[in-house]
């Protein structure tokens, strides 16, 4: 069975092929700039030369249809016709309540998606367009949604509502979602694979660090709480995004420093985090950097970055009243020894004890606690294309 699995943002395209006998990624690109000069896919497949095109694109389904073609070309790609694709699945990033796991898409679950757009106004328009331009393309191949909130949707009311008034939440939806679902998911998937015990008798912290970052509590395989909210703002602070502060601020922003809501959101969500606070970048590897030259404020951002990881692993284990497993995932989860070392000795109280020398480990599956540490701590990289295809083939198939 082949699943070819996109992931549709406003102005880029990434996508996957999938052989799901083997679990073999048979192709992967990424298409950047649609809709804007300088259009460009970038495309691998195993075995192959990279292959650049550069042509304009103006839309998502010129874009998709220049990966279809791609996927069959003769000599860059590893299908024959289009016809080999047994199924498409798509990255949605908001369910919102009316999705607790991934569904094939038919007129009615494209309601609900489109319904969903006020909570997701960046996000989900492209999601639509991607799933739209597919069935216009390859109109009768199976499509499937796999949500970032599904997984989520298992935590308490009480850990979902927000202290407002509780008509915020019946009328309008405001209640906490959180997100990187997929990710925090097959991460604890894999968790429990490798410590060889069931999920549901497990209790695992799920710390997906990257740019956007976010913490999981997952309680017998079910997110119990998780750091992001009615937004991928609230929660850590991450690279660029503010993570929890005083909702009060905002008004002040708005009232006595003259600003308007559309420059506070931007602010908010891309001129704040550690690139706020430090004035140096987002990525943590310039910030390294700007810290061994002196900066101050790039050593501040990485502080209080950790400072507030280690307040969330605090919180998931008071929430789950202990922990067996910590696991980093995403870029800087993956592979950066000095930010898991910043966490963990902070976590000594729970129990957590990590091996210097396991820890040097970068991009690949690793235990990196000591034997006698009594809760285990794992590298696990994400692979939330993989989750969406075996979802997509499991829906599809059946
Ligand atoms: P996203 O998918 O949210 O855009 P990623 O999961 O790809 O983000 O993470 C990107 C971030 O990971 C970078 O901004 C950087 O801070 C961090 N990162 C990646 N590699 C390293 C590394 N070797 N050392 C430190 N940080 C790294």
């Amino acid at each position: 069975m082949e699943i070819l699995v996109i992931n549709c943002g406003s102005s880029s395209l990434k996508y996957q092929l999938f052989d799901m006998e083997r679990e073999a990624v048979m192709a992967k690109g990424l298409v950047e700039r649609i809709g804007i000069a300088g259009s460009r896919l970038i495309h691998s497949c195993p075995g192959k030369d990279e292959v650049r095109i550069e042509k304009p694109l103006e839309s998502h389904k010129q874009a998709i249809s220049l990966v279809l073609e791609t996927l069959t070309h003769p000599e860059h790609g590893p299908l024959e016709s289009f016809e080999d694709i047994d199924a498409i699945g798509h990255r949605v990033v908001h369910g919102g309540e009316a999705f607790a796991r991934s569904v094939k898409i038919d007129s009615e679950v494209m309601e609900a998606i489109k319904r969903n757009i006020d909570l997701a106004p960046l996000h989900n328009p492209p999601n639509i367009m991607g799933i739209e331009a597919c069935a216009e393309i390859l109109p009768g191949v199976p499509q499937v949604a796999v949500f970032d909130t599904a997984f989520h949707q298992t935590m308490p009311d009480y850990a979902y509502i927000y202290g407002l008034p509780y008509e915020l939440y019946k009328e309008h939806g405001i209640r906490r979602y959180g997100f990187h679902g997929t990710s925090h998911q097959y991460v604890a998937h894999r968790a429990a694979a490798l410590v060889g015990k069931p999920l549901e008798e497990l209790k695992i912290i799920t710390c997906h660090l990257g740019n956007g970052a976010s913490i999981t509590a997952v309680q017998g395989g079910k997110s119990v709480e998780t750091s992001m909210g009615f937004t991928p703002l609230e929660g850590l602070i991450m690279g660029t995004r503010s993570g929890d502060i005083d909702p009060a601020i905002i008004i002040h922003m708005l009232n006595y420093l003259g600003m308007t809501a559309d420059e506070v959101n931007k602010m908010l969500n891309k001129k704040s985090g550690v690139y706020g606070i430090s004035g140096v970048s987002s990525d943590f590897r310039d910030l390294e950097q700007a810290e061994e030259e002196g900066n101050w404020r790039a050593a501040l951002a990485m502080k209080s970055f950790y400072h507030r990881v280690v307040k969330y692993i605090g919180a998931y284990a008071a929430v789950m009243n202990g922990a067996d497993i910590i696991v980093f995932t995403a870029g800087l989860g993956e592979n950066s020894d000095v930010a898991r070392e910043e966490v963990c000795k902070n976590l000594g109280y729970l129990g957590v004890e990590i091996d210097k020398k396991k820890n040097g480990v970068r991009g690949k599956e690793a235990e990196i606690s000591t034997d006698s540490s009594r809760v285990k701590v794992f590298v696990i990289p994400t692979n939330e294309e993989l989750m969406i295809a075996r979802d997509t083939a499991e829906i599809a198939g059946a």
